[in-house]
């Protein structure tokens, strides 16, 4: 699928669940979101239905995402509908890590290609304060488990204030160097404010390579991260919102007054 502005598209992220058992203070507020209704929620089987419209389109990489998209209960299962569908070449996920020990075979086993797992700082304490409460040596387990496993390359993102050299993230770079894993440096973002910025090491962020769709876990097809527009799948139909989404995505983000990160999945 080409948009208008001549952007192939091509990679489909799929938010699986608006919940979290974090509570990142740059992502969700402290005393918790009002959660989605369970009957708002898309199915597994919705989700592998639109996927299917999606790669029969054209999309040839799918991240799956959140919220925390190990919390949904079925996750494997879900992993294995969508990687039976013939034509995705690139199956991710990205997780806070907190569950990997206890999943990352299954997943594996189930046809994930890979994971990327968010890490912001490799001080315990530190860890704790911007999780609100997170055990890091979970985290570390479940990157663990996941290079045992198999799901190559396990990449790390990593938040930023600023810059790289922050001590936080200098913490994670000796982290990462020491136990020959890739970090991708995403610099903070205020989705209303239109505050946005590439990543360092990855694509995201930059609106001219942009080749993204995204899922929201209640059905919205949403063509930009920095724009208030989305397609409902269950109103308009796959191929329809597909079209729509692929038609209409904006050559450049602005902002997004509504958005939020934990249910779009970043
Ligand atoms: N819970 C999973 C995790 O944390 O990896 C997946 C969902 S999370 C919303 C996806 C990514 O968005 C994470 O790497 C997270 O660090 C990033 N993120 C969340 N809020 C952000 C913000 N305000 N600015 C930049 N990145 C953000
Ligand atoms: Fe949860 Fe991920 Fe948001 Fe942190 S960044 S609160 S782990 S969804």
């Amino acid at each position: 699928m080409y948009d208008r502005f001549d952007r192939e598209i091509n990679y489909l992220r799929i938010s699986v669940t608006d919940r979290c058992n974090l509570r990142c203070r740059y992502c969700m507020p402290e005393e918790g979101i009002r959660l989605l209704r369970h009957e708002d929620i898309l199915t597994f089987d919705e989700i592998n239905g639109f996927t299917k419209a999606a790669v029969r389109n054209g999309i040839t990489k799918v991240r799956i995402t959140g919220g925390e998209p190990l919390v949904r209960k079925g996750i494997v299962s879900l992993v294995s509908m969508i990687a039976a569908i013939e034509g995705i070449k690139d199956l991710s996920m990205t997780t806070n890590g907190v569950l990997l020990k206890e999943f990352a075979i299954d997943l594996k086993d189930a046809g994930l290609h890979r994971v990327n797992i968010s890490l912001d700082t490799a001080v315990p304490e530190r860890f704790s304060h911007i999780t609100r409460g997170g055990n890091i040596d979970d985290v570390m387990d479940g990157i663990k488990s996941a290079k045992d496993a198999g799901l190559l390359p396990v990449k790390i993102n990593c938040v930023i204030v600023d810059s790289p050299e922050e001590e936080d993230a200098r913490s994670v770079a000796q982290y990462c160097s020491e136990n020959n894993l890739e970090i991708r440096y995403i610099r903070q973002m205020d989705l209303v404010r239109g505050h946005f910025s590439t990543v360092v090491g990855g694509t995201g962020g930059n609106c001219a390579l942009c080749n993204r769709l995204r899922l929201t876990s209640d059905g919205k097809l949403k063509p930009c991260l920095f724009n208030d527009i989305s397609f409902d799948i269950r109103e308009m139909g796959y191929e329809e919102a597909i079209k729509k989404a692929v038609d209409l995505k904006p050559e450049c983000g602005s902002n997004n007054s509504s958005g939020k990160f934990y249910n779009i999945g970043g």
